[in-house]
């Protein structure tokens, strides 16, 4: 059975997405005085009392741009992202930040929308050029849509998302965790990796984990997802069962991997993936398969690890 919503999922509002491709209508959403605006500044988001800060045109005067992304309606009312230019976070009330400072500072569901909202913003800052011709591109179906302004070329790109999976491997009373060897000593999370093309979900759980451990997988199960906005992935979690048990790590990208029992677990022989992610989750949902104190009750799970390097989107 999947699991219930994760982090980061479940935003209330109303995408509209018929509104998008309706001119008229998405220009009175943005003139309408119950319009709200989401700033990202920087690849930063706006918090305000501890939820996302939904700008008045009043509070935005001269910074409010000429347009913004249409994210839904929220009670009714139009919601919009808008990108803030400048080097200097710009003066209004509320306190920027990168998504990793801010969550659990922000109650759900408001940090999905900071997500969604981040994520629009980037895709148009990242992608100001067609890819096929260079030309410039136009903002179309409310920012949904970016088209190339050459009449001779005619790309269209959407929103950009890399899917990624995430695997909870078992095997008997043991489960498969590994360590990146820029993680602290103890730091230890499921095996994930990109999907490529050409794959089915269930081909990636198998070469990712080969690729990682050595380990040969046999049934796997979809169990939940998760969007992942560092910067732009959706990582898609399952529970995997092992049909071999020695592990040799192949690749650079893992230090160690290592089988443990819910007793290791329960010691606090390792810390765990923060609990806000996808992977505490199917670690959790294997663990708390047998009776006793479920994981979440045992504070073992760690913090956000920025990775070395960020860029601004992957903070
Ligand atoms: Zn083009």
């Amino acid at each position: 059975m999947p699991l219930p919503p994760t982090h980061f999922s479940g935003t209330r509002i109303d995408r509209a997405a018929a509104l998008r491709r309706d001119s008229a209508a998405l220009a009175a959403a943005w003139q309408d005085s119950a319009a709200r605006f989401l700033p990202v500044w920087d690849a930063r988001c706006l918090i305000h009392d501890a939820a996302a800060a939904r700008l008045t045109r009043a509070d935005l005067g001269a910074l409010l741009p000429p347009q913004g992304i249409f994210l839904g309606l929220e009670e009714g009312r139009p919601l919009f992202a808008i990108a803030l230019a400048g080097p200097e976070p710009p003066a209004i009330p509320g306190e920027f930040g990168g998504l990793r400072e801010l969550i659990g500072r922000v109650a759900e569901p408001d940090a999905g929308l900071l997500v969604y909202a981040r994520a629009m913003v980037n895709w148009h800052r990242q992608h100001r050029h067609c890819g096929a011709c260079g030309g410039v591109n136009q903002v179309e179906d409310g920012g949904f849509v970016l088209a190339c302004s050459n009449p001779g070329c005619g790309q269209r790109s959407f929103p950009r998302l890399d899917p990624a999976i995430i695997v909870l491997v078992h095997r008997d009373r043991h489960c498969l965790l590994g360590r990146q060897a820029s993680w602290p000593a103890q730091r230890f999370s499921t095996i994930a990796g990109f999907v490529e093309p050409g794959e089915s979900l269930e081909d990636a759980v198998r070469r990712e984990v080969a690729e990682e451990s050595d380990i040969q997988v046999g049934e796997c199960s979809y169990q939940a997802s998760q969007p992942w906005p560092f910067p732009a992935s959706l990582m898609i979690g399952f529970h995997a069962m092992a049909a071999s048990d020695a592990i040799r790590t192949n690749d650079a990208e893992l230090a160690e991997a290592r089988w443990f029992t819910r007793e290791d677990l329960a010691a606090g022989a390792v810390v765990l993936p923060p609990r806000a992610s996808v992977a505490f989750r199917l670690i959790e949902a294997w663990f708390d398969a047998v009776p006793g104190p479920g994981l979440a009750t045992l504070g073992h799970d760690g913090a956000f690890l920025r990775p070395a390097g960020a860029t601004p989107e992957q903070r």
